[in-house]
């Protein structure tokens, strides 16, 4: 029997830092835990080994790095076993333009180039390279791997990545759509293959990943033909805090006659819309169902919109796939929210969708399977397992060279 192995996981946000040992043979996490707060007054670390959990406050503005500090100076050395495991770092990061259609070992050339992507996420991807600059520091003797969300929408074609703009603009500075949360896609097609006992290359799968971010993608035979995020994850769907979809005349009217400075449009579309915006009261999908039970309008109102939005994109990504074999629910929302999947199924009764309201309940906390009733198109939820798709990748990338 192999001996386990582990890949040190790390997701870096702009103020976050979730870092997980994870096994890329079975997916089976020993250690998880997140740093948060990073650069604020109060940056705190939390984790859970085990049976084991701890917490620990950090010095006022500490960052990425003192929590990697404190993985490889304390937590890992109390966990010998656990620490002699590891035979790569696992990066996901968000935004490889098109220069990454699958993930790869990186070097001083790789980092020049996530630089390079950097003017296309500006949010997203300086915490990535701050993690892996750290990470390549305190772990000099691990192969180091960069896992991208875009990298696996570089199937799209250009009819689905090209914006209606000059196309100078896509020739000369690369604007176009390029679509994110692709470790999630490639984990749930795959999972939505072994459920189903085809093939993934004869399959036809319209994917959800809901969220704090949110996206939908169309997949044909494994690979995407379209999906809704864009050249940044504004694009597409109501998300917690971003607006998604926008008539690029309101940014116009906001500027020219309402005195936005560009920073304030920023803020406005990333932090304050979605259902934070349009809810007034939060941008948790469980806070509003909770709310909206108890008559709170905006609350209700947010909601709806989510679903009325989400539902038009499924519906038009029939058009790339033609024949859909299942539609599949997945990240936070998706696999717990059943107001949010019936409220979505109940738009597409015209595309035949009728929902099963007793399976519908019983998936949420982790259950896998279908919720649609017999006679329906399917929909499966699906939980979705980012760390694992980043675990395989440094192990197959690893073995490759050795
Ligand atoms: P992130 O994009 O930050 O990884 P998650 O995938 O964890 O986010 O999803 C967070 C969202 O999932 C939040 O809106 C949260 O309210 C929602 N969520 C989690 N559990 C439930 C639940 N039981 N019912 C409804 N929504 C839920």
């Amino acid at each position: 029997m192999q001996a386990a192995r582990g890949v040190l996981v790390l997701n870096a946000g702009s103020s976050s830092l979730k870092f997980a040992v994870v096994d890329p043979d079975t997916g089976a996490q020993r250690l998880s835990g997140i740093g948060e707060s990073l650069g604020d007054s109060d940056p705190r670390v939390s984790w859970r080994c085990d049976d084991e959990t701890g917490h620990l406050a950090l010095d006022p503005g500490a960052a990425h790095a003192a929590v990697l500090d404190y993985l490889v100076g304390e937590l890992l050395p109390a966990q010998p076993a656990l620490r002699a495991q590891l035979i790569a770092v696992g990066h996901r990061i968000v935004h490889g333009g098109e220069h990454f259609a699958q993930s790869v070992l990186i070097d001083g050339d790789v980092i020049a180039t996530i630089e390079d992507c950097a003017a296309l996420a500006p949010l997203h991807n300086p915490p990535g390279l701050l993690g892996i600059r750290a990470a390549r520091r305190a772990f000099a003797q691990l192969d180091q791997v960069a896992v991208f969300d875009t990298a696996f929408h570089q199937s799209l074609p250009p009819h689905a990545y090209l914006y209606a703009l000059p196309y100078r603009l896509y020739r000369e500075h690369r604007i176009r759509r390029y679509g994110m949360h692709g470790s999630s896609y490639r984990f749930v097609s795959e999972r939505a293959a072994a459920l189903l006992q085809r093939p993934l290359s004869a399959l036809n799968i319209i994917a959800t990943h809901l969220g704090n971010g949110a996206s939908v993608a169309a997949i044909k035979s494994g690979t995407s033909a379209d999906t809704s995020m864009g050249l940044t994850p504004l694009e597409g769907l109501v998300m917690g805090t971003r607006c998604g979809d926008l008539d690029a005349g309101v940014l116009i009217h906001l500027a020219e006659s309402l005195g936005y400075a560009v920073a304030e449009i920023r803020a406005l579309l990333n932090r304050d819309s979605g259902l934070l915006g349009i809810s007034g009261l939060s941008n948790d999908c469980r806070e509003l169902e909770r709310a909206a039970g108890n008559g709170h309008r905006g609350a209700r109102l947010a909601l709806e919109i989510f679903c009325y939005r989400l539902a038009k994109y499924i519906a038009a990504y029939t058009v790339p796939l033609q024949r859909v074999d299942a539609l599949v629910f997945t990240g936070g929302i998706g696999e717990n929210s059943t107001w949010v999947r019936a409220q979505t199924l109940e738009w597409l009764r015209g595309l035949g969708y009728r929902l099963d309201s007793a399976r519908n309940r019983q998936m949420r906390a982790g259950a896998e399977g279908a919720i649609t009733a017999a006679g329906s198109p399917l929909a499966l939820v699906i939980p979705t397992n980012e760390e694992w798709v980043i675990a395989r990748d440094a192990a197959r990338l690893v073995a490759a060279q050795e």
